[in-house]
């Protein structure tokens, strides 16, 4: 990982506006924190430079947020260390447009700097509602054994190639029906989804039991 984990690096036009609701908020608050509890969202000064890590969205549906293509709520930037969030601690993402690096926002705080990367995702499988970027050491270095479509090494998370990379691996690769890829150049990140959070959730776990048993070998 570069030292700038957690610097946005896209250009955002970002409007402060209420909290979304705490009902709205309960399953991805719950999911956000089984990854926590995983050590796959966090913050410490043992990885990453102290850096926050890792992030969860959901698909904003139409009668949430009418008017949008693929809108979705996302934990807010540099969050990793708390350990349960409140609705202030989440951005509503109205549209990303990965070609031109351009997102835009509202809510309470930012979203995540790597809200990009979620947006590709939602862009390109209208199915998907829920995406987790997990950062885990054992997936992440189980990468090749596991078969896992990969982004190319020497791409930033966060940057326009990235977003092209993950464009990539839906066009060339089973990511769609595996639910999964690795970020080849963003060490430990792994980013899963599914139509719903069991899914996203499920692929996770299932991923990270068959890592540690190659890790054994
Ligand atoms: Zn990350």
């Amino acid at each position: 990982m570069s030292k700038s984990e957690g610097v946005i690096k896209f250009r955002m036009d970002f409007v402060e506006a209420a909290a979304l609701t705490a009902v709205q908020l309960t399953e991805i608050n719950a999911w956000r924190k089984v990854l926590v509890i995983m050590g796959m969202i966090g913050q410490t000064p043992e990885r990453y430079d102290n850096y926050g890590f890792g992030n969860i969205s959901r698909r904003l549906l139409a009668d949430e947020l009418p008017g949008y293509d693929h809108p979705f709520v996302i934990s807010g930037t540099q969050t990793g260390g708390v350990a349960d969030l409140a609705p202030e601690h989440y951005a509503t993402v109205l549209w990303c447009r990965p070609a031109e690096n351009h997102v835009s926002a509202q809510g309470p705080m930012r979203p995540s700097s790597e809200s990009m990367t979620h947006g590709v995702v939602y862009e390109m499988d209208s199915r998907i509602n829920w995406v987790f970027h997990a950062h885990d050491p054992y997936i992440w270095q189980q990468r090749v054994a596991l078969d896992l479509p990969t982004t190319a090494d020497g791409v930033p998370y966060g940057s326009p190639e990235m977003s092209a990379e993950v464009g990539r691996l839906f066009r060339e690769t089973e990511v769609a029906q595996r639910g999964i890829f690795a970020m080849g150049g963003h060490v430990d990140g792994i980013v899963t989804f599914g139509a719903t959070a069991e899914e996203a959730g499920s692929v996770l776990l299932h991923h990270l039991a068959s890592a540690i048993r190659l890790s054994y070998s």
